[in-house]
C-alpha cells in the first residue's frame, strides 16, 4: 500500500491544519466542519493527520476495538480480560488509528451496525454486524459532503460522537458499544446548508479555499507530481517533518491535563463568546478546550491570549450563524475588539510572559515543515469576507416592519448596478405548501410520504432483498396459523422466513419547489418588488428547513431564465433572488414553458421527488406565447400562484391563471398578514 501524502508537505491550508491537530491533541474539543469549494485537498489532508496520529492498542479478535488496558464493558464481542494499561502484550497488538470514510449513500445498517432479526426470530442468535462507527471507533471518522448525508444519518452519527457510544436498536433486540472517534466533515456550502442545530454540535469549523497565489499553486501542483511519481521516496524526505509532528502531537497530549486556564481568561472565553451572540454555552466548552489545546501544543502550560485568539476563530464561526442567508465566518476586527476589552490587567504567568505580536501561531502545525507550508499560508483558509454582513444587521430588520424596508439584507448585489434592482425585507415565516397525495421521495419535512422512517400505517410481505424492520405482531399473525402443520409442541413459536412482515411507514417526503418569478415592469413599484422578493425570501427559507430542493425561473422583458437550476442551496437562491433587476414585458407564458422543461429534465434526474410549482405574478402578460397552451404543460403539477396584483382597481388575473393551472391562489398580502398575527400573538 502507497504511504498517505505528508501532513507536512501539504501547501497552505494553515487553518485547517491547525484545526485537525487540535482535535488530535485533544479529544475534547469536537471534530472539525471543513466549509469549502471542491478540489481543496480535503480527503488529502484528513489522510495524513490519520497517518500521524498515535499508534492504539487493540484486544486481539474485537472487532470493535476495544483497548486491552480499559477494554469496553459492553463489549458485543466480550467479556475482555483487563490487561496493563497502555501496552501491547499478549491480548493485545499495536496497530495504526483508523481513518473510516462514510460514504454519503450509507444506509443506517452500514453506519451503526446491523442486527439481523432473521436469524435473531428464527434461530434464536443474536447476530450483531459491526458498522462503520465501530469501525471508526479510536480512529478518526471522515464524512465527504456531510450536507448531502441524511438528517437521520447525521443525528446518528453526532448522537454516537457526542456520546461516545454507539446504539443499535431493531424493535425487541439492542445493542450498544464504544465509539469514540475523531470526526471530520466536509461540505460545499453552494450545495446546500446544514441545519444550525447540526452545524453547532462540531466543535471546530475551518472554511477553505484554493490559494490564488500563483506561485504557491504551482508548488501544491509540483509537489503532488513528485508524490504521484514516487510516493515511497517522497514520503521519505518528509520523514523527518513527519516524525517532528507526529512527536509534537505526542509531547502536546501528554502536557495537556497541566495546562492551566487561569479564572481571568475562563472569563475572557466567556465574554468573547456573549459577544458574539452564540447561543447556548457549547461554545465556551469548545472554545475554553480548544484553547487548552492549542497552549500544548505550542508548549505553554498556561492558556494566553493568542490560545483564546485561534480558539474562537475557530470554534465559532458557525455558531454565531443566525440565519443561512448570513455570510460565514467572524469579525476578526470585533474578535481583537472584545479580547482588548476583557485583558486581564496582570499577565497570568510571569514565567510566561505574554507577546500578542508573537507570529508563532499562524503557521502552527506546520512548523517545522519546509517554507512553503508556513506564512504563505496563513491568509489562505481566513473566512471569506466577514465584512460584507453588517453586524446586528439581520436582527434589527427583524423587529422592523419587514415591507418597504430596504433590507440590509442586500449584501450581495455589487452596488451600482445599472437596472433597477429592489432590496428584500428580513424573510418571515409562510404557510405550509404541500404536494397532493402521497409520494415515495427523500425523506424530509412537506408533503406525505412513503419510506423508512414515520408512522407505521400497515405491513407487508418484504418488497426489497430482506425485510426493512421487523413488524412484529403482523409476523406473528402470519405464522400463527401454521403451528400445528409445523408440528409444534412447545411454547416457542415457529418461525419461517416467508413469515416476516416489514412496516409500511408514512412519514413526509421533502419536494422540488420551483419558484416562477414575475419580474416585470407590471409588478410595478420598487415597494412591491421588495415585498415580492421578501415573500419569496421567506418561502426559500422555509424550503430549506424543509429539505427541499429549490428552482428559480424569472420572467421578464424578453423571455423567461433559469435563475437558479434546481439545487439543495438556500444561499445560491437567495443571492440570485437579491441581485434580481425588475422591469420590462411581462412574457408569462414563456415563464411558465421554461418551468414544464424544469420539471421535465429534474423528473429524469430525480424521478421519486415531486415538485411544487410556486407561481409569482400579478397574472398579466403583456408579451409572449399563448398562456393556456403553456399552463396545460403544467397539467398535474401540484402549483400555488401568489397573487401580487395591487391597487384598488384589480383585474383578477392571478385568479385567471390559477384556475388555468388548478392552482391555490394565496395573495401576496396574506402572507404579510400571517407575520403581524404572529407579531400580536408573541
Ligand atoms: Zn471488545
Amino acid at each position: 500500500m502507497n504511504p498517505a501524502y505528508p501532513f507536512s508537505a501539504v501547501v497552505g491550508l494553515a487553518d485547517l491544519k491547525l484545526a485537525l491537530v487540535l482535535n488530535a491533541v485533544s479529544s475534547r474539543v469536537g471534530g472539525v466542519l471543513v466549509r469549502g469549494e471542491k478540489g481543496t485537498a480535503k480527503s488529502t489532508i484528513v489522510r495524513a493527520l490519520a497517518a500521524q496520529l498515535p499508534r492504539v492498542a487493540v484486544v486481539a479478535g474485537c472487532r470493535f476495538h476495544c483497548d486491552p488496558g480499559a477494554p469496553d464493558p459492553g463489549c458485543p464481542d466480550g467479556p475482555h480480560e483487563t490487561t496493563a494499561a497502555g501496552g501491547a502484550d499478549a491480548a493485545g497488538a499495536l496497530r495504526a488509528a483508523s481513518l473510516v470514510e462514510l460514504p454519503v449513500g450509507a444506509s443506517e445498517d452500514r453506519l451503526v451496525g446491523s442486527l439481523d432479526l432473521e436469524r435473531a426470530l428464527t434461530e434464536g442468535v443474536k447476530a450483531f454486524e459491526p458498522g462503520l462507527l465501530a469501525a471508526a471507533h479510536r480512529g478518526v471518522l471522515y464524512v465527504d459532503e456531510v450536507n448531502l448525508l441524511h438528517d437521520h444519518l447525521v443525528d446518528l452519527l453526532l448522537d454516537a460522537a457526542a456520546l461516545g457510544v454507539c446504539y443499535v436498536e431493531r424493535e425487541t433486540v439492542s445493542v450498544r458499544h464504544a465509539a469514540r472517534f475523531l470526526l471530520v466533515g466536509t461540505m460545499n456550502p453552494e450545495e446546500g446548508e446544514l441545519r444550525p442545530q447540526l452545524l453547532d454540535r462540531f466543535g471546530l469549523t475551518v472554511e477553505v479555499r484554493a490559494t490564488r497565489e500563483p506561485d504557491e499553486r504551482a508548488e501544491v501542483v509540483r509537489r503532488r507530481f513528485a508524490f504521484d511519481a514516487d510516493p515511497e521516496g517522497f514520503a521519505a524526505r518528509w520523514a523527518a517533518e513527519e516524525s517532528a509532528l507526529a512527536a509534537r502531537i505526542a509531547r502536546a497530549r501528554a502536557a495537556l491535563g497541566s495546562v492551566r486556564l487561569p479564572d481571568s481568561r475562563l472569563r475572557q472565553i466567556t465574554a468573547v463568546c456573549a459577544g458574539f451572540e452564540v447561543d447556548g454555552l457549547r461554545a465556551d466548552l469548545v472554545t475554553a478546550h480548544a484553547a487548552v489545546a492549542h497552549a500544548a501544543w505550542q508548549g505553554r502550560d498556561v492558556v494566553t491570549r493568542e490560545d483564546v485568539r485561534v480558539a474562537a476563530r475557530l470554534a465559532l464561526p458557525h455558531r454565531r450563524r443566525r440565519d443561512p442567508f448570513d455570510a460565514p465566518g467572524l469579525d476578526e476586527r470585533l474578535l481583537d475588539e472584545l479580547l482588548d476589552q476583557t485583558e486581564p490587567a496582570a499577565p497570568d504567568d510571569p514565567d510566561n510572559p505574554e507577546s500578542p505580536e508573537d507570529p508563532d501561531d499562524s503557521g502552527g502545525p506546520g512548523s517545522g515543515g519546509s517554507g512553503g507550508s508556513d506564512g504563505s499560508g496563513a491568509g489562505d483558509g481566513a473566512p471569506a469576507a466577514p465584512e460584507s454582513a453588517p453586524e446586528g444587521g439581520p436582527e434589527g430588520a427583524r423587529d422592523g416592519a419587514p415591507e418597504g424596508a430596504a433590507g440590509p439584507s442586500e449584501g450581495t448585489g455589487s452596488g451600482d448596478r445599472p437596472q433597477d434592482v429592489a432590496a428584500a425585507g428580513a424573510p418571515f415565516r409562510v404557510p405550509v405548501l404541500k404536494v397532493a397525495g402521497v409520494g415515495a421521495g427523500v425523506a424530509g419535512r412537506r408533503s406525505s410520504g412513503r419510506g423508512r422512517h414515520g408512522r407505521t400505517i400497515g405491513a407487508r410481505v418484504p418488497t426489497g432483498a430482506g425485510p426493512a424492520g421487523i413488524d412484529l405482531p403482523a409476523t406473528l399473525l402470519a405464522a400463527a396459523p401454521h403451528q400445528l402443520r409445523r408440528g409444534r409442541r412447545g411454547p416457542g413459536l415457529v418461525l419461517r422466513r416467508d413469515d416476516l412482515r416489514e412496516p409500511v411507514r408514512e412519514g413526509r417526503e421533502g419536494n422540488l419547489v420551483l419558484f416562477v418569478v414575475d419580474a416585470s415592469g407590471s409588478m410595478g413599484a420598487r415597494r412591491r418588488m421588495t415585498a415580492v422578493k421578501t415573500a419569496v425570501l421567506s418561502l426559500l427559507l422555509d424550503a430549506y428547513q424543509r429539505r427541499d430542493k429549490i428552482g428559480l425561473v424569472v420572467f421578464r422583458g424578453a423571455g423567461a431564465t433559469v435563475a437558479l437550476p434546481p439545487t439543495s442551496s438556500v444561499e445560491a437562491g437567495a443571492a440570485r433572488l437579491r441581485a434580481l433587476p425588475t422591469g420590462g414585458r411581462t412574457p408569462l407564458a414563456e415563464g411558465l414553458a421554461t418551468a414544464a422543461e424544469v420539471l421535465r429534465v429534474e423528473r429524469l434526474r430525480d424521478p421519486d421527488r415531486r415538485p411544487l410549482l410556486v407561481v409569482v405574478t400579478d397574472g398579466r402578460a403583456t408579451s409572449g406565447g399563448d398562456v393556456t397552451r403553456a399552463a396545460a404543460a403544467l397539467a398535474g403539477v401540484t402549483s400555488v400562484v401568489v397573487d401580487c396584483e395591487s391597487g384598488p382597481v384589480r383585474l383578477g388575473m392571478a385568479q385567471a391563471l390559477a384556475l388555468r393551472l388548478g392552482a391555490r391562489v394565496l395573495p401576496l398580502e396574506s402572507l404579510g398578514d400571517l407575520v403581524r398575527d404572529r407579531r400580536k400573538a408573541g
